[in-house]
Formats: structure tokens, C-alpha cells, sequence
């Protein structure tokens, strides 16, 4: 039951008597987000673009949402840049690093925008660099000089007049720089190797504005790196690719029905094996599509060989299996592609895979497997699931293994097969959903694979998840390799920046200049978690583990290599005390010892499922933002192994998110929310007096977590929060976290926090520098209010709140329901004034009223299970408290949200 739970969490924040604590409430929250310096860069960054070029688009052109958006493939990838810039030449791009450096701005670089993880490719609130003007192609005898602008199309149509191909992308509009810096499938890997095998030369920008050439005889280090190395070395500004004489493909379109689809997997497999001595280039696209709705499979196979065979005979396998459709057809490489375009902004599509050897019985079992798994999610909106098979023949890696350079995956000469799940929906509310079924279903299939040993570690980068870490499967060897690489171009070490390092200022000569692998992961949430045992607070996790019921060896026990303790009493999860804490001490004498901080959290085993569920689900529903998720998964736990308060926030959180997952629990898991909240409070409370730059960070987080255990408290209808405070209070610390920001701002600015605060930084001036309340809806509401209220103070009060009502408005209508982040949804609640506040501790009909507009502003959170029900909660609240005349004054708001008395 919730006892007074969130009271408690206040007024222990409140009360404590401290400094900071008194400025938590009633204080004029003086200084706002604005005074935080960590977007200048990107202002900065584009007003001296747009005094060097012209052409700046920025958020107000009319050719804004062409490139922020129409220009992606994922919808998902859509993000709101400060600024673009479109620059046509190598030496644009070299002064745009420089003053990218000079004003430590972050940026973003864009070749075909087919990359589909939010944050690849685009940036929000920095600049994004769109290469869509190096669209330069020349056709020499036996190559081809792309820039980085072009599709794979635009390569194959300029070498058909030549009867050449190239090895590159194997539909149509997919970029030919994404593809080439990761890697490349092609139909014809098995011969020619992939992609990045076939590029002769890279020109290349260096992050400090330096341009040099990377081939086999020039910055050959660089040449090998950039061969898989993705975007961490520089911006490619030309390609130099190797063609072949092919002037005629074959190609097969096979399509078969659900009773097909065994012998479609075993031809996949089939064709994996396939490793002749002189081989013929084939491969294929090979995909099953099922309708959860309709319940049907079917399995399609576009395949395609070199030069002339009728039909073509490295399909025979497929050939013999009874088909709904067959076309066999000769063409060039052009035609082919041209029918297979990719279009953009049609899904949200989560990319999952991993990769095996070749064995067909284990593929079909996944496949029926994954079937299964979609009839799950079978009520998703728009959905549109397909397992897909990428084939990693022995060939292609032995084209790297034997010409002289390699490249960074570091293969050995045998078949793999990567297995795909590609699920495409409609609606931003089922993101999370989708990514951890997709997650869960792919992570269990694999572990039998890894039990039968079948099982690789190669992760592509062009098919990954976002929370995939491809680097972690290429040769140790190689990523050392990579990062000597790195480190001998006396590179700088700068934690803030996005994709692409800049040097210093000194840096500009012959020594490359280049960024750390590790930092583009973790920019692309690849990051793995941090080891328990690398952490020394946590190595009491360790030795304090608790048996589970394995015998006659514990899998937890094992995995900590500590002996088993198997007279441990079993746990129970029926109260906070014998469930959740078995084996702790007393609360008092716990909380005793926890706040002095002298030693690391004792964990049962209803902890470890705690922080287990954190780790793996709560973190992620924080925010949809990539980075800042990085930062609750990997970032706010760390913290909480040297800040108990903040450790039992975060299983507080893990609880109340299984109390919302599991209602017939809910009871259980709140006693264990509160439970654990109440423990950090009483530690807080003893930190507040002395809150300083060092603990002032985990302050601030446990504040923001209380605030969302705020918002996830299971609501009761008797609960209004216009009759009992408990809104107000909450609405009082969210603004006191403000207080917290401007008291410990520097290590908030550049400690581990400071990507929270330079996205909410940017989001901040976005939203300033939109205009206030022009909607009818506030003009109107401005009219009612304008017409009721004669003290020129409180009016002015209250038209303030509209005007700044008005900004957020702008800001959901522009960026979109399904791209808004917390901070654009909070920040009015940081901006109103502490006048309106006290109006709506007076409950004034004016204030309320005005809150209940804010309510369809808060709406657009309820993506988050803790938001869920909220604005209905508040609006009904509202309602009730106000008398006829205002109930009228209410009705926008009350249709928008869908309530009705
Ligand atoms: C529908 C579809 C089909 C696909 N089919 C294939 C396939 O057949 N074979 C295959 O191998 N992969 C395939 N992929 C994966 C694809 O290769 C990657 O998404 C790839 O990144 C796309 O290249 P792009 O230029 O369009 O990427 P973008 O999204 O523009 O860029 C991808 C990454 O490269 C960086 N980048 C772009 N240009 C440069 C540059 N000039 N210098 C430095 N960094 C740069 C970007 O910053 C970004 O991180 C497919 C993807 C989709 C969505």
C-alpha cells in the first residue's frame, strides 16, 4: 500500500533544513536551463556557417523538414538539427570541422540516410551536414569515382554504358557511403568480397579540417580503417571504387508458399556453403514476410548472378522447391536495381540479428520460433515483421584475408548466416515494446545457438539494433589495431563530441586526427554495461549474493565463481521486509549504515531482480531519446554504486515499473517501491546539508527519479491532487531540481550528466526562440481570462502562463507528437512563475484552468508507462474542483484528452 509515499519523499527533500533545501520550494527559480552553456556550440556553429556560406537551412526555412526529415529512411531517424549546412566541396567541409572545433559544436554527418538507429545519421540540436551535393561521378577503365551523395543506383547507371558494375548496395536509393564505411552486401560478396574490399581510395576530410588521401601507398593505417571503421575516422568526401566487367546479370524472383518455406532455409543454407575454387558471383536477398492478422507465410527469393544463365544456376537448390511465382529474366545491374527502390519515411523499423554457421534444421527452428513470437505483438498498429537471411559466404572473407589490405572485421574464410528479424510499425508508442521483443526473441534464439556452439559474434553495423555492439565482434585483434590507429594520430579525447572528433587547433598538419572507437559506440548506445566486477563498490555483490535454487551449483553463484550457500531461506516477495529484503538488516540499522556510505548495498536476490529489471526494461522507458537512455542505463546505475540513495531509487523506479507490468503483484512491488524510496530518503536527507560539486549530481538524479516515481504511483480516483497537495508537492520538487542544477551547475555541465544537459539545454532554446500564444484555443482562453480578472498583476500573471502555454504548443506542432522529449513537455513547468504557482496553491479557477490546457501538453508523454493516465487524472481532478462557469472554460482541453464527466 502507498502509506504516504511520495509525502514522505517531499518533505524529506523539503524539510531537511539545508541550503539547497529551502531554495527546493517557494524560491524564485532564478536561473533557468538558459544559463547553461552547452549548446552555444551548435549556435555558435551555425550563425558562423551562415556567415561562410549561404544556403543554412535552419528549423524556419521552408526546405527544413525535407532535410531533418523526408530525407531518412526511418522515421525513427527523423531529428530536429539546429541547423544544416549542404556543402558541395571538400574544402566547405574542411572550414565547417574547423568551426565546428572552434565553437565545440556537435555535428552529424547524412550520405543516403538509410541507416535506420535515431542518432546515425541526424542530430537534435546540433548541426547536421547532408552530402547531398557530392553527386561528381566519373567512369575510369577500371574503376569509378563516386562522391558520397550518390546512391548505388546513380554507380550502377553511369557504369552500364561500360558493361562494368561495382560492389555496392543491393536495392536501389541505399547510399553509397553508409554502406561502403560499414561494410557492403552485394549479390556478388562470394567472388568479389564486400563493399569496403572493392574501394580503392577514400579522399577524406580529418576531423580537424585536414585532407588527405587513404590508399594502399598513402596513410595506408587509415586506408585499412576506414575498410569497416564506419564513421570514426573522418568524412569521406570521394570514393574510388574497383569495377568489373559485368555487363549482363541473370536474375531469379522466386517466391513460395508457407510449406516452402524448410526448403527455402535449406537452400539459404545450401548457398552459404557454396565455396567453389572458381567461384561464379551470385547471391540474393532472401526474405519471409508473415501476416499476424491473416496467419500467413511466404518466402521470397530476389536472386542474382553474373553474366548469362537460363535460369540462373547457382538457384537450382531454390529452383527444385514448388513456387508461387518464378521469373527468370537477364538484365544489367542497373535495370535490376532500378525496380527495387526502398522508400522513405514508410515505417519505424527495429533491426535485430545475429549470425551462425550455417545448419538448416537450427534455421527453421528460428523461424518458427519468431512466427510464434509475432502472434505476440500481433495488435501492434502498422505492423510488419520479416525474418530476413544475409549470407556471409567463405569467399568474401578470403577476398579480405588475401589482397594485401583486409579489412576491420577480420573474418575467418567460413560460411556465416545472419539472422535477421526486420519489424516495421506505425506508432512511436510501441517503440519500446517492439525493441524489447525484438531484443528478448533474438538474445534467447541465439543462446541455443551459442549452447550448440553455432553461434558467431559478428554483428553487421547495416543490420544491428540500436542496443547491438558491432565492434564487440570484430577481431580483438583488429580493434586494437583500430585503436593504435586512432591513438597515433595524436587524437584528443573529448567526451562531448558526436560522431566525428575534432583535433586542436595545433593539429592541422600531415598526422591524422581521428576519433575513438569506443566514443562512436557509446554515441550509438553500444556501450556495454559496466562489469560488476570491475567496479570495486560492487565487488560485494559478488561474495553478498544470495544461492538461487540450482543445485547443485547455483547459476549466479557460478557466474561470481563465490561457493554456494544453499541454507540461505528461500525469498518471498509478500512484504518489503521478508520478500524483497531477506537477509538485510533492520530497516533503521540499514539506513544507519547505508548513509554513512562506508559500504557498497547488500543484495538479495529480489534486489538483483530489481536492478536486473532496471537494467534490462525501466531504463529505457526514461526517455525515447537514445543517449540519454545510454545515460539511464549505463550512467545513473554507476552512480548508484557510489550513492546508496540513488541505488535504492533506481530499484524504487525497477519496482513500480513491475507493480504497473504485473497488477495481480502490484501491491507487493509498491510496499517494495516504497520501501526502498523511504530507505533513500533518510540517506538523502543526511547528503542534503552537505550537498556539494562532487555528490551534488547524484542529489540531482534522485530528485529527478522521485519526481517520476511521483508521476507512477498507481492513481486512485479519490487521490485529486486539487484536494490533497500531492500534485502540488510534486510539481514543487520538479522545480527544485532547478535549484539543485544552479547550485552544483559545474559538475552537472561536464561530469557524466552533461549529455541530460546539453539535450535539455538545446531543447530549452528551441523552445525560447518559439513564438507564444497564437492558437485560437489560448486566444480564446486569453479573451475568457482577460474579460474575468481585473488585477492587473494576476492578469498578467496568468497571460503569461498562456503565452508561455503557447511555446510549448509550437513546440509539440513542430517537432512532432512522436519526437518530443521530456524536457519539451516539462519546461513550462519549470518557466511558469512562482506567482502562478501560488495561484494554484490558491486554486484560483484561473490557474486551474489554465493547468488543465497544460494537460494536453502532457499527454504527449503518456508514450511512458510512469506518465500513463496522467493528464486524464489531473483533468478529472481539475474538473470537479471548479464550479459551473469554469467547468465550461474547461472543455478544449477535456475534448483533446477525450475525458468526459
Ligand atoms: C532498406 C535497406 C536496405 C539495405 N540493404 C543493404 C544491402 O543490400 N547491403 C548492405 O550492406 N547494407 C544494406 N543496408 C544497410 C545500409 O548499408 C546502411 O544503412 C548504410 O549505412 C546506408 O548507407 P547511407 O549512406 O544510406 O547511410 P547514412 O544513413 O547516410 O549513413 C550511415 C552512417 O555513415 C556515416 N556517413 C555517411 N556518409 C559519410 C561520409 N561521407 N563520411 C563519413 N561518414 C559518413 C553517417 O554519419 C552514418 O553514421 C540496407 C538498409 C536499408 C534501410
Amino acid at each position: 500500500m502507498m502509506k504516504g509515499f511520495i509525502s514522505l519523499s517531499i518533505s524529506a527533500l523539503v524539510l531537511s533544513g539545508s541550503g539547497i533545501a529551502t531554495t527546493l520550494v517557494g524560491s524564485t527559480v532564478t536561473t533557468p536551463l538558459s544559463s547553461f552553456e552547452l549548446t552555444k556550440g551548435a549556435a555558435c556553429a551555425c550563425s558562423k556557417l551562415s556567415r561562410a556560406f549561404s544556403g543554412i537551412i535552419n528549423p524556419k526555412s521552408a526546405n527544413y523538414t525535407a532535410q531533418a526529415a523526408d530525407a531518412y529512411w526511418d522515421v525513427r531517424a527523423d531529428l530536429s538539427p539546429a541547423c544544416i549546412f549542404l556543402p558541395s566541396m571538400a574544402d566547405e567541409i574542411s572550414k565547417a570541422l574547423q568551426i565546428f572545433q572552434t565553437c565545440d559544436a556537435q555535428f552529424a554527418v547524412r550520405g543516403g540516410g538509410h541507416m535506420n538507429y535515431p542518432g546515425s545519421n541526424n542530430i537534435d540540436g546540433g548541426v547536421l551536414l547532408a552530402l547531398e551535393k557530392f553527386n561528381k561521378v566519373k567512369v575510369n577503365a577500371e574503376s569509378i569515382e563516386v562522391g558520397p551523395g550518390l546512391t548505388w543506383y546513380n554507380v550502377y547507371e553511369a557504369l552500364e554504358p561500360y558493361g562494368r558494375a561495382a560492389i555496392g548496395g543491393r536495392l536501389k536509393t541505399i547510399g553509397v557511403p553508409g554502406l561502403s564505411l560499414i561494410g557492403g552486401f552485394h549479390y556478388f560478396n562470394n567472388k568479389y568480397g564486400y563493399a569496403m574490399d572493392n574501394v580503392l581510395s577514400y579522399d577524406v576530410v580529418l576531423g580537424n579540417g585536414t585532407r588527405v588521401v587513404a590508399n594502399k601507398t598513402s596513410h595506408p593505417d587509415l586506408f585499412w580503417t576506414l575498410k569497416g571503421g564506419a564513421n570514426n575516422y573522418g568524412i569521406v568526401t570521394k570514393f574510388t571504387l574497383k569495377t568489373y566487367a559485368i555487363p549482363k546479370v541473370s536474375a531469379t524472383i522466386q517466391v513460395f508458399n508457407e510449406s516452402g518455406i524448410p526448403g527455402f532455409l535449406t537452400a539459404v543454407c545450401n548457398i552459404a556453403r557454396l565455396d567453389e575454387k572458381d567461384p561464379i558471383a551470385a547471391g540474393m536477398v532472401a526474405t519471409v514476410q508473415y501476416n499476424a492478422t491473416t496467419k500467413v507465410a511466404s518466402a521470397s527469393l530476389l536472386g542474382v548472378q553474373e553474366g548469362v544463365s537460363q535460369p540462373p544456376s547457382q538457384f537450382a537448390n531454390f529452383s527444385a522447391i514448388p513456387a508461387m511465382t518464378r521469373i527468370n529474366n537477364v538484365t544489367t545491374m542497373r535495370q535490376w536495381a532500378s525496380s527495387l527502390d526502398t522508400p522513405k519515411q514508410m515505417f519505424r523499423v527495429m533491426f535485430s540479428h545475429k549470425t551462425m554457421k550455417p545448419d538448416q534444421d537450427v534455421l527453421i527452428s528460428i523461424y518458427k520460433a519468431w512466427k510464434d513470437a509475432v502472434d505476440q505483438i500481433a495488435d501492434v498498429e502498422g505492423l510488419y515483421p520479416t525474418f530476413v537471411t544475409n549470407v556471409a559466404p567463405a569467399g568474401a572473407a578470403r577476398v579480405g584475408l588475401t589482397n594485401g589490405v583486409g579489412n576491420v572485421w577480420g573474418l575467418e574464410a567460413q560460411p556465416y548466416i545472419l539472422w535477421q528479424f526486420s519489424t516495421g510499425w506505425a506508432l512511436a508508442q510501441d517503440d519500446l515494446r517492439i525493441e524489447a521483443w525484438s531484443r528478448q526473441l533474438i538474445e534467447r534464439l541465439n543462446a541455443i545457438n551459442i549452447e550448440k556452439g553455432i553461434a558467431s559474434d559478428f554483428i553487421y553495423m547495416g543490420d544491428a539494433g540500436e542496443w547491438q555492439d558491432p565492434f564487440a565482434g570484430f577481431s580483438a585483434k583488429n580493434v586494437e589495431r583500430m585503436r593504435e590507429i586512432k591513438a597515433s594520430g595524436q587524437h584528443t579525447e573529448d567526451k562531448r563530441n558526436g560522431l566525428i572528433q575534432h583535433g586542436t587547433p595545433a593539429n592541422t598538419h600531415q598526422v591524422p586526427n581521428w576519433v575513438s572507437v569506443v566514443q562512436v559506440a557509446e554515441s550509438k548506445g553500444w556501450h556495454p554495461l559496466p562489469s560488476f566486477t570491475s567496479h570495486p563498490a560492487n565487488a560485494a555483490i559478488g561474495t553478498n549474493e544470495k544461492c538461487d535454487e540450482a543445485k547443485p551449483k547455483c547459476q549466479n553463484c557460478v557466474r561470481h565463481g563465490v561457493e554456494c550457500n544453499f541454507n540461505t531461506p528461500p525469498t518471498t516477495a509478500s512484504t518489503p521486509t521478508a520478500g524483497l529484503h531477506t537477509g538485510l538488516s533492520p530497516f533503521v540499522s540499514e539506513a544507519t549504515r547505508l548513509s554513512s556510505g562506508a559500504a557498497a548495498p547488500s543484495m538479495g536476490m529480489a534486489e538483483m531482480a530489481l536492478l536486473h529489471h532496471y537494467s534490462t526494461s525501466t531504463c529505457f522507458t526514461i526517455s525515447r531519446h537514445p543517449v540519454l537512455q545510454t545515460v539511464w542505463q549505463t550512467t545513473v546505475p554507476s552512480f548508484g554504486f557510489s550513492y546508496q540513495f540513488v541505488f535504492r531509487g533506481i530499484l524504487a523506479l525497477a519496482a513500480l515499473h513491475l507493480a504497473h507490468l504485473k497488477p495481480d503483484l502490484q501491491d507487493q512491488y509498491v510496499d517494495a517501491a516504497e520501501y526502498h524510496h523511504n530507505l533513500a530518503l533518510q540517506m538523502v536527507s543526511a547528503t542534503i546539508p552537505q550537498i556539494n560539486e562532487e555528490n551534488g549530481p547524484a542529489v540531482y538524479l534522485f530528485s529527478t527519479i522521485t519526481c517520476i516515481i511521483g508521476c507512477a504511483l498507481p492513481r486512485k480516483r479519490d487521490d485529486l491532487w486539487v484536494s490533497n497537495d500531492r500534485i502540488l508537492q510534486w510539481l514543487s520538487l520538479f522545480r527544485g531540481t532547478v535549484s539543485i542544477i544552479t547550485s552544483v551547475h559545474e559538475s552537472l555541465k561536464s561530469g557524466p550528466l552533461a549529455p541530460m544537459f546539453t539535450l535539455g539545454r538545446r531543447r530549452s532554446l528551441a523552445w525560447e526562440a518559439r513564438s507564444t500564444a497564437s492558437q485560437t484555443f489560448l486566444i480564446n482562453l486569453r479573451r475568457l481570462i482577460e474579460e474575468a480578472v481585473e488585477d492587473p498583476i494576476d492578469l498578467k500573471c496568468y497571460t503569461d502562463a498562456i503565452d508561455d502555454l503557447g511555446k510549448s504548443f509550437a513546440t509539440i506542432f513542430e517537432v512532432g507528437s512522436q519526437n518530443c522529449e521530456t524536457a519539451d513537455i516539462f519546461i513550462w513547468l519549470l518557466r511558469i512563475t512562482d506567482q502562478f504557482l501560488n495561484q494554484l496553491q490558491q486554486r484560483t479557477p484561473e490557474a486551474l484552468v489554465i493547468f488543465g490546457y497544460y494537460c494536453v501538453i502532457l499527454k504527449e508523454l503518456e508514450w511512458a508507462w510512469w506518465m500513463q493516465g496522467f493528464s486524464i487524472h489531473m483533468i478529472r481532478a481539475i474538473y470537479y474542483h471548479l464550479d459551473e462557469e469554469h467547468r465550461c472554460w474547461l472543455q478544449w482541453p477535456m475534448q483533446q484528452l477525450g475525458w468526459v464527466p
